[in-house]
């Protein structure tokens, strides 16, 4: 049952609008082209760097006007803007080779590890060639203050750094130089996702990038598979996109208890999907009727819904470490 929370209408109690079919149990289980596991369906689609980070600071320029983020949006549009600078100035320079990849994979990892940062040079160039491209005219001296931070330390502290956002441990006394160092790890970890054999790849866990193992920003409802309406995972960090059956908690992998909801002040091409199983929940983004949906940037503006959604007791299942709230 879709449900959508109307406050124009119903103030803070949830209203019942255009529910979604709600579909009975055996229809939950594997459906080739309903849900997007058959043969046609890709497990894996790989980032394309060269046009992931251009696009998304054109949707964080287009979302920003007029949003109560503006501001942070546009921010981000200048970061994202930085980050497709860094990406094509290295985009001659082949990152390192895993050594290991082919092991990781056997034993059911993810291919990419965070050693790679310390091990690759080019990390630390393109995390450098970032904080000295970023336009930061119009953003707050915090911001600046965060960025002239990272600039004044040392390159082991701003690997250390690095490494800790790859690990998913975010220091809470250096959250603005966080979004920095993500930025620095997402551009590599593109390059680095779209040089693996996207075939080779296998499920990690739920809720797992297959390639750097990552959690996922959100999910989105594709419409170039040939399957109908496959749904992936967006990781936050390599930008990787994996399947995921439709109707599936992307936490626990529950099926039962999941449900959809949605804003008025929001898309109705956004919603978030929850899970009363685990509690948790995820955005889910109807990119097939709106192709220019990016995970990162409308997770970010439909914040609304995790507001909403806080309240009534859900946490938040992945991460976007461009947000970090
Ligand atoms: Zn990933
Ligand atoms: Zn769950």
């Amino acid at each position: 049952m879709a449900r959508f929370f109307n406050r124009m209408r119903g103030g803070d109690k949830p209203v019942e609008v255009a529910p979604e079919p709600k579909r009975p149990p055996r229809e939950l289980k594997p459906e080739p082209d309903r849900i997007g596991i058959s043969g046609s369906v890709p497990f894996v689609r790989l980032p394309n760097p060269e046009t992931l980070f251009a696009d998304r600071a054109r949707r964080l320029d287009s979302l920003a006007p007029e949003h109560p983020l503006g501001a942070y949006l546009a921010f981000l549009a200048r970061v994202a803007t930085a980050q497709a600078v860094v990406q094509t100035a290295q985009a001659g320079t082949p990152p390192l080779t895993p050594s290991d990849t082919a092991l990781r994979v056997e034993h059911g990892m993810p291919p990419l590890s965070s050693s790679l940062l310390r091990d690759d040079p080019s990390f630390l160039d393109g995390f450098d060639r970032l904080l000295a491209v970023v336009d930061l005219a119009a953003a707050p001296d915090s911001t600046r203050s965060a960025r002239d931070t990272l600039c004044a330390a040392t390159p082991d502290d701003r690997l250390d750094l690095a490494v800790q956002v790859f690990e998913g441990a975010f220091p809470m006394e250096r959250l603005g130089e966080c979004v920095f160092a993500s930025a620095a790890v997402q551009v590599y970890l593109a390059r680095q996702s779209a040089r693996l054999d996207g075939k080779a790849l296998k499920p990690v866990a739920d809720g797992i990038c297959p390639a750097c193992g990552g959690a996922p920003v959100a999910s989105l409802v594709v419409a170039w598979t040939a399957a109908d309406k496959a749904r992936y995972c967006a990781c936050s960090l390599c930008g990787t996109l994996w399947n995921q059956v439709r109707i599936r908690c992307t936490a626990c992998g529950s099926s039962e208890g999941v449900s959809y909801y949605g804003l008025d002040e929001v898309s109705k091409d956004v919603q978030v999907e929850t899970c009363t199983t685990c509690h948790s929940y995820i955005k889910h983004l109807h990119q097939h009727r709106n192709p220019a949906l990016d995970p990162v940037a409308d997770d970010i503006a439909s914040y609304g819904l995790d507001l909403k959604i806080a309240e009534d007791g859900f946490g938040r299942a992945g991460l976007n470490p461009l947000f970090l709230t």
